[in-house]
């Protein structure tokens, strides 16, 4: 269990990482794209401004060439009269000029400002700024009340300034020059004096600036800064641009240019958010694209975590709940038990195993889904008999485990035994009462804390104690496992030695009081160690797969000795072998009979197969052992089924096992009571309904054999007439037996 909590610690922190590390991508991805789009704006907003300073700087360029080249023609008109004088008589010539060059007006002005021309006495021309400059000896240009412009130059004569020629132009030419292509048309020019009246612009502005505000100030506040930059730049003749927010709340940029006319200044507009909004507008699509990725991409994470956290659930749910009983399963108990034994150790006394025998048979006889029921009823049965803060599990198929507050050998074995009872109560009523054996086998916690040897070692005492009585784990089973070992250790050099011998117990016909069969047994008469029973050896050598070498062994020393009856021409009978269930485990076992009988030349019905009906209760289904009796039949031997009635006994095994042979266990004969004799006479009547021959164990009185004559019982194997004996004395036996029985 710490191991299972220090995963799921594990998981918790990585778990918290995993969050931790997601967050941490989305606010690092987020403060990049802030700081990404903030250097974007930056960039495009100083791209912006020297683009528009780029723009202003053309315009300003050709506006002071438009402003020159004007100033070049008049001048050198005033070359053409300058040295015939400046007198009234250029006026036809001057309207001519007029004509051709495109001025409005073209007249000559005396130095007070008069008019030469009389033509033109309605301008008085004498405060106009152009005027003066040209007085100055400068071209100067003035702005009309109609919208036009005036454009002054001095005519010199002979180094002095005698008089000055002023040309009207219409101002459209200019404004054209304002008007701004890029900028989708947004931009606008405009030409103002330094005090912000605007001189010539390319169309009106108002819509998103209102220049005399920039100039006072009254504009944007954060640009006022950049506005005093400005006048100092203005005063200085540099040229330069500014950004601001204008009225209407556009984000403005600006260019100045002092232009080389008057005091003039060029103002080139640009509404720079048309720019930038076409940058919002991709920074927000970039933004909601990289918010979707990180969503979708969380998203998909929860996911995996929450499908991830599910199935590791159903993982435990399956590994810790037995799906048959709904409780705990075989590691949910232990892990359960080991939690109990650290936090109360002095609280537990045992921990017990319990195993149905025979439960296969159960699942073949009554199908599965009766099998999981009887299951289920053992499980509440011991469940019910649980004192508070004990528990069971099922382990295995039909094996249960128990952890018991008892620790006396005593009450552990009333308390097993009850749970049996009450388990076998359930049908003691019902038509054909069956009842449920168990295995049973403790080991108290005492002599260890370690759940699974605990478990392991209940499960030894089970196997090593006899069918409904509990076996505890103890210096017995311990001295049991021990003389085990010795056995199996014990066994090849016994067998090469010729240990082994084989021994025949007489089957006789109560009718005709004759011996009409034999069964082989093996007898182990060790050198130094003695006697060891069948009994004792049988089962040990069975787990360790040693039974099938001695089962052939027995069958060869067997065959010998028949095969020398036959030669000397003594009668032959019927002689069965026991076969162990190991013969069933896959091998075929038919082929080493057939070759050990056909070496000897024993005829093969002559050879009983004898198959225990224990058989069933380990071995994999009713079909490989139905298999092997027909083919056995095909061989020519007969088969019986032995023991039937000791374990679990099924008349329908009689139906679905095509034997030849019954052998009713002793236990039918232990008890006397009238009962039990109908169902023996049941049985062997039902046998021969079948075909199928009896034979009655263990029957060590006369009463039993008068009563197994009438009945029709076939034959009687048992102390009343021999126990087993030496193969060799057999012959003289039965011939002395048949002389003296028929007699
Ligand atoms: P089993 O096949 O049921 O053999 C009959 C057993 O009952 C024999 O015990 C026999 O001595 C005993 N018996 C016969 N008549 C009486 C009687 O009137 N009263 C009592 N109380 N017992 C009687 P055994 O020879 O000790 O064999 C025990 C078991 O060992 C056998 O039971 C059989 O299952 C197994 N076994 C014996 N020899 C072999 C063998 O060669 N191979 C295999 N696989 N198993 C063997
Ligand atoms: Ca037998
Ligand atoms: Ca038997």
């Amino acid at each position: 269990m710490p191991q299972h909590r220090d995963k799921q610690d594990q998981r918790k922190r990585l778990t918290r990482i995993l969050f931790a590390s997601l967050a941490l991508v989305v606010i690092l991805t987020a403060s990049l794209l802030v700081a990404n789009s903030a250097d974007l704006k930056r960039n495009v907003e100083s791209t912006t401004r020297s683009y528009v300073s780029d723009v202003a700087n053309q315009v300003a360029t050709d506006v002071n060439a438009r402003i020159d080249e004007i100033s070049v023609t008049l001048h050198s008109l005033v070359n053409s009269f300058a040295s015939v004088g400046v007198g009234g008589g250029h006026q036809a010539f001057l309207d001519e000029k007029a004509e051709i060059l495109g001025f409005s007006e073209l007249f000559l002005v005396a130095l007070d400002g008069s008019p030469i021309a009389v033509t033109n006495a309605g301008y008085n021309v004498a405060d106009q700024a152009g005027f003066k400059n040209a007085l100055a000896g400068k071209t100067g240009v003035t702005i009309l009340e109609d919208q036009s412009l005036s454009y002054a130059v001095p005519v010199e004569i002979d180094g002095s300034v005698e008089a000055v020629l002023v040309g009207v132009k219409d101002k459209t030419n200019l404004r054209k020059l304002l008007q701004i292509d890029s900028f989708k048309g947004l931009g606008t020019s405009c030409i103002t004096d330094r005090s912000g009246n605007v001189v010539v612009a390319a169309r009106d502005a108002q819509p998103f600036i209102q220049i005399n505000d920039i100039f006072s100030g009254k504009g944007d506040e954060s640009a006022y800064v950049e506005v005093q930059r400005m006048y100092l730049d203005m005063r200085d003749g540099r040229d330069g641009t500014i950004t601001f927010t204008a009225i209407d709340g556009h984000e403005v940029a600006m260019a100045y240019n002092t232009l080389k006319t008057n005091d003039w200044i060029l103002l080139t507009l640009v509404p720079a958010d048309i720019i930038t909004a076409d940058l919002d507008f991709y920074l927000q699509k970039t933004y909601a694209i990289v918010a979707g990725t990180i969503l979708v991409l969380a998203t998909i994470l929860i996911l995996v975590f929450v499908i991830e956290r599910r199935s590791r659930k159903e993982v435990n749910r399956i590994a810790f709940v037995d799906p048959l009983t709904g409780g705990m399963t075989r590691a949910a108990f232990e892990a359960k038990c080991a939690k109990l034994l650290q936090t109360n150790p002095d609280d537990y006394g045992c921990v017990a195993s319990l195993n149905i025998q025979g439960f296969r048979i159960i699942n073949e006889s009554f199908g599965q889904k009766e099998a999981d029921k009887v299951l289920r009823h053992v499980d509440r049965t011991i469940k019910r008999t649980l004192k508070e803060g004990e528990y069971s599990a099922r382990g295995e198929a039909d094996g249960f485990y128990l952890i018991l507050k008892d620790r006396d050998q005593q009450r552990i074995e009333e308390r097993l035994s009850r749970i049996i009872e009450e388990v076998n109560s359930f049908n003691k009523t019902s038509e054909t009462p069956y009842r449920l054996l168990f295995t049973m086998g403790v080991s108290l916690t005492e002599d260890d804390d370690d759940i699974p040897l605990l478990m392991e070692h209940a499960n030894t005492a089970r196997k090593t104690a006899n069918i409904s009585v509990c076996g505890f784990y103890d210096a017995h089973v311990i001295e049991r496992l021990k003389r085990e070992k010795e056995i199996v250790d014990l066994f090849e050099g016994s067998l090469a030695n010729g240990d082994f011998s084989v021994h025949l117990q007489p089957k006789v016909s109560p009718s005709e009081r004759i011996v009409t069969g034999a069964e082989a047994l093996v007898r182990w008469n060790h050198p130094s160690k003695g006697t060891i029973f069948p009994s004792e050896f049988i089962p040990v050598l069975e787990r360790s797969g040693y039974i099938r070498k001695l089962d052939l062994h027995v069958f060869d020393i067997l065959c010998k000795h028949m095969s020398t009856w036959i030669s000397q021409g003594i009668e032959p009978l019927v002689i069965s072998v026991n076969l162990s269930r190991k013969h069933f485990d896959g091998v075929d076992f038919l082929e080493s009979y057939t070759t050990i009988a056909d070496r000897h030349a024993i005829p093969h019905h002559l050879i009983e197969l004898e198959v225990t009906e224990s058989i069933f209760f380990d071995n994999d289904t009713i079909e490989v052992v139905k298999k092997a009796v027909e083919a056995a039949h095909a061989e020519g031997f007969t088969c019986s089924l032995d023991d039937f009635g000791s374990g679990f006994s099924s008349l329908g095994l009689l139906k679905e096992f095509n034997v030849d042979v019954v052998k009713l266990d002793r236990v039918f004969f232990l008890d006397d009571s009238q009962r039990a004799r109908d169902v023996v006479e049941t049985i062997v009547a039902l046998a021969h309904k079948l075909n199928i021959a009896t034979v009655a164990e263990g029957i060590e009185s006369v009463e039993q054999t008068e009563f197994l004559a009438e009945i029709g019982c076939d034959q009687i194997q048992g102390y009343v007439y021999s126990p087993p004996m030496p193969i060799d004395s057999f012959i003289e036996w039965r011939d002395d037996f048949n002389r003296s029985g028929s007699r």
